[in-house]
Protein backbone atom coordinates (compact mmCIF):
# COMPACT_ATOMS: atom_id res chain seq x y z
CA UNK A 1 0.00 0.00 0.00
CA UNK A 2 2.87 2.61 1.10
CA UNK A 3 4.44 1.91 -2.48
CA UNK A 4 1.36 2.46 -4.38
CA UNK A 5 0.90 5.76 -2.45
CA UNK A 6 4.26 6.54 -3.27
CA UNK A 7 3.85 6.18 -6.76
CA UNK A 8 0.56 8.24 -7.02
CA UNK A 9 1.64 11.56 -5.91
CA UNK A 10 3.46 12.02 -9.13
CA UNK A 11 5.49 15.33 -8.62
CA UNK A 12 6.23 15.15 -4.86
CA UNK A 13 6.67 12.14 -2.68
CA UNK A 14 9.77 11.59 -4.87
CA UNK A 15 13.24 10.21 -3.01
CA UNK A 16 12.11 8.45 -0.43
CA UNK A 17 15.63 6.42 0.03
CA UNK A 18 17.32 6.49 3.41
CA UNK A 19 16.69 8.43 6.63
CA UNK A 20 20.12 8.70 7.27
CA UNK A 21 21.94 11.60 8.82
CA UNK A 22 19.25 13.60 10.81
CA UNK A 23 20.91 17.30 10.88
CA UNK A 24 20.58 18.89 14.36
CA UNK A 25 17.67 21.17 15.23
CA UNK A 26 17.32 25.12 15.73
CA UNK A 27 14.57 26.50 15.13
CA UNK A 28 14.44 30.33 14.28
CA UNK A 29 11.75 32.83 13.26
CA UNK A 30 12.48 35.89 10.90
CA UNK A 31 10.86 38.47 11.61
CA UNK A 32 8.47 40.40 9.54
CA UNK A 33 7.01 44.11 9.43
CA UNK A 34 3.88 44.10 8.65
CA UNK A 35 1.26 47.56 8.16
CA UNK A 36 -1.48 47.72 9.71
CA UNK A 37 -4.03 47.39 7.32
CA UNK A 38 -2.70 44.58 5.33
CA UNK A 39 -4.28 41.17 6.16
CA UNK A 40 -1.75 39.53 8.59
CA UNK A 41 0.61 36.57 6.73
CA UNK A 42 2.36 34.11 8.39
CA UNK A 43 6.19 34.73 8.91
CA UNK A 44 8.31 33.14 7.54
CA UNK A 45 10.36 30.26 8.95
CA UNK A 46 13.61 28.26 9.30
CA UNK A 47 13.30 24.29 9.31
CA UNK A 48 16.14 22.98 11.50
CA UNK A 49 18.76 25.43 9.89
CA UNK A 50 18.10 24.67 6.72
CA UNK A 51 15.74 26.49 3.96
CA UNK A 52 13.66 29.29 4.84
CA UNK A 53 10.04 28.47 4.74
CA UNK A 54 8.47 31.73 3.24
CA UNK A 55 5.15 31.97 3.55
CA UNK A 56 2.64 30.53 0.70
CA UNK A 57 -0.11 33.29 0.10
CA UNK A 58 -2.46 30.73 -0.40
CA UNK A 59 -6.15 32.14 -1.54
CA UNK A 60 -8.66 31.23 -4.33
CA UNK A 61 -8.46 34.98 -5.57
CA UNK A 62 -4.32 33.96 -6.41
CA UNK A 63 -5.72 31.34 -8.78
CA UNK A 64 -4.37 32.22 -12.23
CA UNK A 65 -5.39 29.30 -14.06
CA UNK A 66 -6.37 25.68 -13.68
CA UNK A 67 -5.38 23.00 -16.26
CA UNK A 68 -6.33 19.26 -16.96
CA UNK A 69 -4.68 16.62 -19.39
CA UNK A 70 -4.21 12.96 -20.08
CA UNK A 71 -1.65 10.88 -18.57
CA UNK A 72 -1.20 8.99 -21.47
CA UNK A 73 -0.86 5.55 -19.96
CA UNK A 74 0.21 1.87 -21.41
CA UNK A 75 0.12 -0.61 -19.25
CA UNK A 76 3.00 -2.25 -21.08
CA UNK A 77 4.92 0.92 -20.90
CA UNK A 78 5.99 3.08 -23.69
CA UNK A 79 5.65 2.31 -26.87
CA UNK A 80 9.03 2.88 -28.62
CA UNK A 81 9.45 1.08 -31.92
CA UNK A 82 9.93 1.45 -35.61
CA UNK A 83 6.80 0.45 -37.77
CA UNK A 84 6.95 0.01 -41.96
CA UNK A 85 3.72 2.20 -42.93
CA UNK A 86 3.34 2.37 -46.89
CA UNK A 87 6.59 4.04 -47.82
CA UNK A 88 7.28 5.33 -44.12
CA UNK A 89 9.22 3.77 -41.34
CA UNK A 90 7.40 5.35 -38.35
CA UNK A 91 9.61 4.81 -35.67
CA UNK A 92 6.73 5.33 -32.32
CA UNK A 93 7.59 6.78 -29.24
CA UNK A 94 4.44 7.76 -27.10
CA UNK A 95 2.64 6.63 -24.09
CA UNK A 96 4.94 7.86 -21.30
CA UNK A 97 1.92 7.71 -18.37
CA UNK A 98 2.83 10.58 -16.19
CA UNK A 99 7.01 10.17 -16.49
CA UNK A 100 6.63 12.04 -20.02
CA UNK A 101 9.06 15.31 -19.24
CA UNK A 102 11.40 12.74 -17.12
CA UNK A 103 12.03 10.64 -19.63
CA UNK A 104 11.71 12.89 -22.37
CA UNK A 105 15.59 12.52 -23.55
CA UNK A 106 16.35 8.91 -22.72
CA UNK A 107 12.94 7.83 -24.69
CA UNK A 108 14.04 10.16 -27.92
CA UNK A 109 17.39 8.50 -28.25
CA UNK A 110 16.60 5.60 -28.46
CA UNK A 111 13.74 6.27 -30.64
CA UNK A 112 16.56 8.27 -33.16
CA UNK A 113 18.57 5.56 -32.69
CA UNK A 114 15.54 3.79 -34.72
CA UNK A 115 15.28 6.38 -36.69
CA UNK A 116 18.76 6.51 -37.55
CA UNK A 117 19.24 2.82 -38.42
CA UNK A 118 16.95 3.50 -41.42
CA UNK A 119 19.68 5.71 -43.08
CA UNK A 120 17.94 8.34 -43.44
CA UNK A 121 18.95 11.87 -43.48
CA UNK A 122 15.52 13.80 -43.35
CA UNK A 123 13.49 12.66 -40.18
CA UNK A 124 9.98 14.28 -39.90
CA UNK A 125 8.82 14.44 -35.85
CA UNK A 126 5.14 14.78 -35.66
CA UNK A 127 4.16 16.17 -31.92
CA UNK A 128 5.62 19.18 -30.19
CA UNK A 129 5.49 18.31 -27.18
CA UNK A 130 8.05 17.00 -24.53
CA UNK A 131 9.31 14.16 -26.44
CA UNK A 132 8.59 15.99 -29.86
CA UNK A 133 11.31 18.54 -29.04
CA UNK A 134 13.30 16.16 -26.94
CA UNK A 135 13.50 14.12 -30.66
CA UNK A 136 13.41 16.84 -32.58
CA UNK A 137 16.32 18.47 -30.86
CA UNK A 138 18.18 15.45 -30.89
CA UNK A 139 18.21 14.62 -34.41
CA UNK A 140 18.91 18.44 -35.32
CA UNK A 141 21.96 18.19 -33.19
CA UNK A 142 23.22 14.87 -34.78
CA UNK A 143 22.88 16.89 -38.25
CA UNK A 144 19.74 15.58 -39.65
CA UNK A 145 17.63 17.98 -41.36
CA UNK A 146 14.51 18.12 -39.01
CA UNK A 147 10.82 19.52 -39.97
CA UNK A 148 8.17 18.74 -36.49
CA UNK A 149 4.76 18.67 -37.58
CA UNK A 150 1.86 18.94 -34.86
CA UNK A 151 -2.09 20.17 -35.01
CA UNK A 152 -0.71 22.45 -32.01
CA UNK A 153 2.41 23.81 -30.45
CA UNK A 154 3.53 24.44 -26.48
CA UNK A 155 1.95 26.15 -24.81
CA UNK A 156 -1.12 24.60 -25.98
CA UNK A 157 -0.04 21.16 -26.01
CA UNK A 158 -0.87 18.68 -23.07
CA UNK A 159 2.96 18.52 -21.67
CA UNK A 160 2.67 22.09 -20.85
CA UNK A 161 -0.20 21.14 -18.01
CA UNK A 162 2.45 18.89 -16.06
CA UNK A 163 3.86 19.21 -12.75
CA UNK A 164 7.05 19.92 -13.55
CA UNK A 165 9.34 17.16 -11.51
CA UNK A 166 11.63 14.41 -11.42
CA UNK A 167 8.89 11.67 -11.62
CA UNK A 168 10.32 8.79 -14.38
CA UNK A 169 8.92 6.27 -12.66
CA UNK A 170 5.42 7.81 -12.28
CA UNK A 171 2.39 5.60 -14.46
CA UNK A 172 4.89 4.35 -16.57
CA UNK A 173 3.13 1.24 -16.89
CA UNK A 174 1.54 -2.07 -14.74
CA UNK A 175 3.29 -4.01 -11.91
CA UNK A 176 2.91 -7.16 -14.54
CA UNK A 177 5.27 -5.08 -17.30
CA UNK A 178 7.78 -4.03 -14.35
CA UNK A 179 10.51 -6.55 -14.93
CA UNK A 180 10.19 -6.40 -18.82
CA UNK A 181 10.20 -3.12 -18.85
CA UNK A 182 13.25 -2.30 -16.21
CA UNK A 183 16.15 -2.19 -18.04
CA UNK A 184 14.81 -0.09 -21.08
CA UNK A 185 13.75 1.97 -17.84
CA UNK A 186 17.16 2.81 -16.65
CA UNK A 187 18.63 3.59 -19.62
CA UNK A 188 16.45 5.93 -20.57
CA UNK A 189 15.83 7.29 -16.59
CA UNK A 190 20.20 7.73 -16.62
CA UNK A 191 20.43 9.49 -20.07
CA UNK A 192 17.35 11.79 -19.14
CA UNK A 193 18.81 12.67 -15.88
CA UNK A 194 22.37 13.58 -17.15
CA UNK A 195 20.79 15.76 -19.89
CA UNK A 196 19.28 17.76 -17.31
CA UNK A 197 22.13 18.05 -15.85
CA UNK A 198 23.71 20.00 -18.64
CA UNK A 199 20.71 22.35 -18.43
CA UNK A 200 21.29 23.60 -15.37
CA UNK A 201 22.21 26.73 -14.59
CA UNK A 202 21.45 28.56 -17.88
CA UNK A 203 18.97 31.54 -17.87
CA UNK A 204 15.38 31.14 -17.24
CA UNK A 205 16.56 28.02 -14.72
CA UNK A 206 14.85 25.75 -16.73
CA UNK A 207 16.13 22.96 -14.26
CA UNK A 208 16.49 23.31 -10.89
CA UNK A 209 17.38 21.18 -7.89
CA UNK A 210 15.01 22.10 -5.20
CA UNK A 211 14.00 20.76 -1.10
CA UNK A 212 10.71 19.77 -0.70
CA UNK A 213 8.61 18.65 2.92
CA UNK A 214 6.50 15.81 2.62
CA UNK A 215 4.33 15.95 6.07
CA UNK A 216 2.90 13.45 7.79
CA UNK A 217 -0.02 12.99 10.87
CA UNK A 218 1.03 9.53 10.96
CA UNK A 219 4.48 7.66 11.69
CA UNK A 220 6.18 6.57 8.23
CA UNK A 221 4.16 3.44 6.56
CA UNK A 222 1.09 4.16 8.75
CA UNK A 223 -0.56 6.81 6.24
CA UNK A 224 -4.34 6.71 5.68
CA UNK A 225 -5.54 3.88 2.75
CA UNK A 226 -5.44 5.55 -1.06
CA UNK A 227 -7.71 5.36 -3.17
CA UNK A 228 -8.09 1.86 -4.50
CA UNK A 229 -9.41 2.70 -8.93
CA UNK A 230 -6.08 2.50 -10.61
CA UNK A 231 -4.34 -0.19 -11.02
CA UNK A 232 -0.36 -1.09 -9.10
CA UNK A 233 2.35 0.18 -10.96
CA UNK A 234 5.15 -0.76 -11.95
CA UNK A 235 8.15 0.93 -9.56
CA UNK A 236 11.75 1.01 -10.59
CA UNK A 237 13.68 3.69 -8.29
CA UNK A 238 15.21 1.37 -5.94
CA UNK A 239 17.22 0.55 -9.24
CA UNK A 240 19.05 4.24 -9.84
CA UNK A 241 19.64 5.25 -5.88
CA UNK A 242 22.34 6.99 -7.22
CA UNK A 243 20.56 9.78 -8.98
CA UNK A 244 18.64 11.57 -6.03
CA UNK A 245 19.96 12.39 -2.78
CA UNK A 246 18.39 10.40 0.18
CA UNK A 247 15.35 11.84 1.70
CA UNK A 248 15.70 12.12 5.38
CA UNK A 249 13.10 12.21 8.16
CA UNK A 250 13.49 15.17 10.35
CA UNK A 251 12.43 14.45 14.31
CA UNK A 252 9.41 14.98 15.28
CA UNK A 253 8.97 18.94 16.66
CA UNK A 254 11.98 20.04 14.86
CA UNK A 255 9.90 22.25 12.48
CA UNK A 256 7.61 24.58 11.75
CA UNK A 257 4.82 22.51 10.50
CA UNK A 258 2.03 21.48 12.22
CA UNK A 259 2.28 17.98 11.53
CA UNK A 260 4.48 15.76 13.72
CA UNK A 261 6.22 13.29 10.83
CA UNK A 262 8.30 15.66 8.33
CA UNK A 263 10.58 14.34 5.81
CA UNK A 264 12.93 16.48 3.33
CA UNK A 265 13.37 15.50 -0.29
CA UNK A 266 15.72 16.90 -2.99
CA UNK A 267 14.36 16.45 -6.33
CA UNK A 268 14.97 18.17 -9.57
CA UNK A 269 11.88 20.89 -11.06
CA UNK A 270 11.53 21.85 -14.57
CA UNK A 271 9.93 25.15 -14.58
CA UNK A 272 8.17 23.91 -17.73
CA UNK A 273 7.35 27.24 -19.50
CA UNK A 274 11.09 28.34 -19.70
CA UNK A 275 11.87 24.62 -20.84
CA UNK A 276 9.66 24.15 -23.70
CA UNK A 277 10.97 27.56 -24.85
CA UNK A 278 14.00 26.90 -24.69
CA UNK A 279 13.33 23.43 -26.57
CA UNK A 280 11.92 25.17 -29.12
CA UNK A 281 14.47 28.05 -29.51
CA UNK A 282 17.31 25.71 -29.48
CA UNK A 283 15.07 24.07 -32.36
CA UNK A 284 14.75 26.83 -34.32
CA UNK A 285 18.30 28.39 -33.93
CA UNK A 286 19.72 24.64 -35.00
CA UNK A 287 17.69 25.76 -38.40
CA UNK A 288 14.84 23.19 -37.35
CA UNK A 289 11.57 23.82 -39.17
CA UNK A 290 8.12 23.53 -37.82
CA UNK A 291 4.73 23.35 -39.93
CA UNK A 292 1.17 23.27 -38.57
CA UNK A 293 -0.40 19.77 -39.56
CA UNK A 294 -3.11 17.87 -38.42
CA UNK A 295 -3.38 14.11 -39.62
CA UNK A 296 -6.70 12.25 -39.26
CA UNK A 297 -5.41 9.57 -40.46
CA UNK A 298 -2.11 7.70 -40.76
CA UNK A 299 -2.24 6.97 -44.56
CA UNK A 300 -2.20 11.09 -44.33
CA UNK A 301 1.71 11.00 -43.31
CA UNK A 302 2.91 9.04 -47.39
CA UNK A 303 2.31 12.67 -48.10
CA UNK A 304 5.58 14.04 -46.07
CA UNK A 305 8.58 14.20 -48.01
CA UNK A 306 10.65 12.55 -44.85
CA UNK A 307 10.97 8.58 -45.57
CA UNK A 308 11.43 8.32 -41.53
CA UNK A 309 9.34 9.94 -38.84
CA UNK A 310 9.26 9.86 -35.33
CA UNK A 311 5.55 9.59 -34.02
CA UNK A 312 5.40 11.98 -30.62
CA UNK A 313 1.92 12.75 -30.27
CA UNK A 314 1.54 11.31 -27.01
CA UNK A 315 -2.65 10.66 -25.98
CA UNK A 316 -2.73 12.02 -29.56
CA UNK A 317 -2.01 8.28 -30.77
CA UNK A 318 -4.66 6.96 -29.80
CA UNK A 319 -7.23 8.36 -31.98
CA UNK A 320 -4.66 8.81 -34.62
CA UNK A 321 -3.07 5.18 -34.58
CA UNK A 322 -6.10 3.87 -33.37
CA UNK A 323 -4.31 2.80 -30.60
CA UNK A 324 -6.54 1.55 -27.68
CA UNK A 325 -4.00 0.11 -25.03
CA UNK A 326 -3.54 4.00 -23.75
CA UNK A 327 -5.64 4.48 -20.89
CA UNK A 328 -5.96 8.60 -20.10
CA UNK A 329 -5.38 9.30 -16.62
CA UNK A 330 -6.79 12.47 -15.96
CA UNK A 331 -4.65 15.09 -13.70
CA UNK A 332 -5.70 18.48 -13.07
CA UNK A 333 -3.14 20.88 -11.53
CA UNK A 334 -3.91 25.05 -10.58
CA UNK A 335 -1.28 28.01 -10.84
CA UNK A 336 -0.99 30.43 -7.71
CA UNK A 337 0.64 34.28 -8.52
CA UNK A 338 4.78 33.28 -8.87
CA UNK A 339 6.32 33.54 -5.61
CA UNK A 340 9.96 33.91 -6.30
CA UNK A 341 10.82 33.92 -2.52
CA UNK A 342 8.63 30.14 -1.57
CA UNK A 343 11.73 27.89 -2.93
CA UNK A 344 10.36 24.75 -1.60
CA UNK A 345 8.15 22.01 -2.29
CA UNK A 346 5.44 20.91 -0.39
CA UNK A 347 3.22 17.57 -0.29
CA UNK A 348 0.77 16.01 2.71
CA UNK A 349 -1.71 12.98 1.49
CA UNK A 350 -3.99 15.50 0.52
CA UNK A 351 -2.18 18.24 -2.27
CA UNK A 352 1.14 18.68 -3.22
CA UNK A 353 3.14 22.29 -4.17
CA UNK A 354 5.76 23.17 -6.18
CA UNK A 355 7.45 26.15 -6.37
CA UNK A 356 7.56 26.74 -10.28
CA UNK A 357 8.65 29.92 -11.24
CA UNK A 358 5.46 30.41 -13.84
CA UNK A 359 3.09 29.80 -10.61
CA UNK A 360 3.44 27.88 -7.71
CA UNK A 361 1.54 24.10 -8.46
CA UNK A 362 -1.14 23.24 -6.41
CA UNK A 363 -2.36 19.68 -7.10
CA UNK A 364 -5.09 17.35 -5.57
CA UNK A 365 -3.68 14.19 -4.30
CA UNK A 366 -5.29 10.87 -3.69
CA UNK A 367 -7.86 11.61 -5.41
CA UNK A 368 -10.00 8.77 -7.22
CA UNK A 369 -11.96 8.91 -10.78
CA UNK A 370 -9.23 10.08 -13.15
CA UNK A 371 -7.97 6.35 -14.08
CA UNK A 372 -9.73 5.77 -18.28
CA UNK A 373 -11.41 9.33 -17.37
CA UNK A 374 -10.80 11.16 -20.86
CA UNK A 375 -13.48 14.59 -19.21
CA UNK A 376 -10.31 17.34 -19.57
CA UNK A 377 -13.07 20.13 -18.04
CA UNK A 378 -11.71 21.97 -15.16
CA UNK A 379 -13.37 20.91 -11.90
CA UNK A 380 -11.93 24.52 -9.82
CA UNK A 381 -13.38 23.75 -6.60
CA UNK A 382 -11.11 20.62 -6.13
CA UNK A 383 -8.39 23.30 -6.59
CA UNK A 384 -9.85 25.73 -4.36
CA UNK A 385 -9.88 22.93 -1.73
CA UNK A 386 -6.11 22.40 -2.11
CA UNK A 387 -5.73 25.92 -2.02
CA UNK A 388 -7.61 26.35 1.26
CA UNK A 389 -5.72 23.39 2.92
CA UNK A 390 -2.49 25.22 1.85
CA UNK A 391 -3.45 28.41 3.52
CA UNK A 392 -5.18 26.49 6.90
CA UNK A 393 -1.23 25.00 7.05
CA UNK A 394 0.27 28.49 6.86
CA UNK A 395 -1.59 30.21 9.50
CA UNK A 396 -0.92 26.87 11.41
CA UNK A 397 3.44 27.16 11.00
CA UNK A 398 4.81 27.34 14.73
CA UNK A 399 6.49 30.31 15.60
CA UNK A 400 9.83 28.36 17.70
C1 LIG B 1 -1.41 16.42 -14.00
C2 LIG B 1 -0.19 15.86 -14.67
C3 LIG B 1 1.04 16.04 -14.09
C4 LIG B 1 2.18 15.51 -14.69
N1 LIG B 1 3.38 15.75 -14.10
C5 LIG B 1 4.50 15.26 -14.65
C6 LIG B 1 5.75 15.51 -14.03
O1 LIG B 1 5.82 16.18 -13.01
N2 LIG B 1 6.86 15.00 -14.60
C7 LIG B 1 6.82 14.24 -15.74
O2 LIG B 1 7.84 13.78 -16.19
N3 LIG B 1 5.63 14.02 -16.36
C8 LIG B 1 4.48 14.50 -15.85
N4 LIG B 1 3.27 14.28 -16.45
C9 LIG B 1 3.24 13.47 -17.67
C10 LIG B 1 3.58 14.27 -18.89
O3 LIG B 1 2.83 15.45 -18.91
C11 LIG B 1 3.30 13.45 -20.16
O4 LIG B 1 3.88 12.17 -20.07
C12 LIG B 1 3.88 14.18 -21.37
O5 LIG B 1 3.34 15.46 -21.42
C13 LIG B 1 3.60 13.46 -22.68
O6 LIG B 1 4.22 14.26 -23.68
P1 LIG B 1 4.01 14.00 -25.22
O7 LIG B 1 5.00 14.83 -25.94
O8 LIG B 1 4.02 12.52 -25.46
O9 LIG B 1 2.51 14.45 -25.52
P2 LIG B 1 1.83 15.89 -25.74
O10 LIG B 1 2.38 16.92 -24.85
O11 LIG B 1 0.37 15.62 -25.67
O12 LIG B 1 2.23 16.29 -27.22
C14 LIG B 1 1.62 15.67 -28.32
C15 LIG B 1 1.92 16.48 -29.57
O13 LIG B 1 1.38 15.78 -30.69
C16 LIG B 1 0.49 16.62 -31.39
N5 LIG B 1 -0.55 15.78 -31.96
C17 LIG B 1 -1.36 14.90 -31.32
N6 LIG B 1 -2.22 14.32 -32.20
C18 LIG B 1 -1.94 14.86 -33.42
C19 LIG B 1 -2.48 14.68 -34.71
N7 LIG B 1 -3.50 13.84 -34.93
N8 LIG B 1 -1.98 15.41 -35.72
C20 LIG B 1 -0.95 16.27 -35.53
N9 LIG B 1 -0.40 16.48 -34.32
C21 LIG B 1 -0.88 15.78 -33.28
C22 LIG B 1 -0.02 17.59 -30.34
O14 LIG B 1 -0.56 18.76 -30.96
C23 LIG B 1 1.27 17.85 -29.59
O15 LIG B 1 2.05 18.78 -30.29
C24 LIG B 1 2.10 14.79 -15.89
C25 LIG B 1 0.84 14.61 -16.49
C26 LIG B 1 -0.28 15.12 -15.87
C27 LIG B 1 -1.61 14.93 -16.52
Amino acid sequence: MERRHFLRQAGTTLALASTAGLAACARQPVAAAVPQDTPVLPQARMVSGEATIAPVKASVDRITGVYVCTRPFRAAGPRIEAERLGRKTVVHNYGHGGSGWSLSWGSSTLALRMAQATGAREIGVIGCGALGLTSALLARRAGHPVTIYAKQLPPDVYSMRASGVWTPDSRICDEQHESALAARWEEMTRTSHAMYQSMLGIPGKPVEWIDGYSLSDTPPGQGPAEPDDEPDYGSFRDSVPDLTPHSVELPVGSTPFPQPYVRRFTTMMFNISTLARTLMSDFLAAGGKIEIREFTDPDQLQKLPEHTLINCTGYGAKALFRDDSIIPVRGQTARLIPQPEVTYALSTHQFSMIPRSDGLLVQVLNDTGNYNNADTTPRRADSEAAVRQIADLMTRLRKS
